[in-house]
């Protein structure tokens, strides 16, 4: 069987995460989060104190980084938590706009995807557009920035990391402005990607949509 590829991308709080999960188990395919593969080198960046754009793209090419189910390991080391904070979040966009570090990281994108006999649903920013410019299926998640804060808003309320609506929303507009904006990459819809509104929609029927779209290749 092939290993094909469904791209997911869109900006923060879409709800990409949610849907690639579902949609990967639906397809017996991974997951992959790519943004947590930034988040991780934007973590240890500050850990290490580096902020030039070489040492971290050094940083992120040597990266021993492993996806275990839910759990983003660097060695033995688990930091799924730790990515997870709003101030890496920030992190993780600004070390994202720096191409050697998008550089650093393709062929490690590229590599765990393919790992996947059957596919790899791969959820980011630029997927559709760098990563796997021929992927069979290209989906851009959108929904409007009041219910992407909101989602977000209660995510970080379930895991214990209380923040005003009016901050995270401020957050992601920050964000989002960062990662459209830069000259590496930015987040962009794929020409040949559909576009699918999530505002006011069920999961179930998101992921449907999904499922759909991969059924028609
Ligand atoms: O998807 P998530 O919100 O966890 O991503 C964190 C940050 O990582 C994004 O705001 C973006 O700057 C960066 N990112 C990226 N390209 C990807 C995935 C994430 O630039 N493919």
């Amino acid at each position: 069987m092939r290993n094909q590829i469904v791209a997911i991308d869109g900006p923060a709080g879409a709800g990409k995460s949610t849907v690639a999960r579902r949609v990967a188990q639906r397809l017996g395919y991974c997951r992959v989060d790519t943004g947590a593969i930034y988040r991780t080198v934007a973590l240890l960046a500050q850990e290490q104190a580096l902020s030039g754009e070489a040492e971290i793209a050094e940083l992120a090419a040597a990266l021993p980084l492993s996806f275990e189910d839910e759990r983003v390991c660097v060695g033995d080391r688990d930091v799924s938590r730790a990515i997870r904070e709003p101030e890496i979040s920030q992190a993780a966009s600004v070390v994202s706009a720096m191409p050697k570090v998008r550089t650093a990281l393709l062929e490690l994108q590229r590599r765990i995807a393919r790992d996947h006999p059957d596919g790899a649903v791969m959820e980011g920013r630029d997927i559709g557009t760098v990563v796997f410019p021929d992927a069979e299926v290209k989906v851009f998640l959108t929904a409007s920035v009041v219910e992407r804060a909101r989602r977000r808003h209660e995510e970080l309320a379930e895991r214990g990391v209380p923040q005003s609506l009016a901050a995270v929303q401020a957050e992601i507009e920050e964000r989002d402005a960062r990662d459209r904006s830069r000259a590496a990459a930015p987040l962009l819809r794929a020409e040949d990607a559909v576009e699918v509104d999530t505002t006011g929609k069920t999961v179930d029927a998101v992921v449907e949509e999904i499922v759909a779209l991969v059924a028609l290749k």
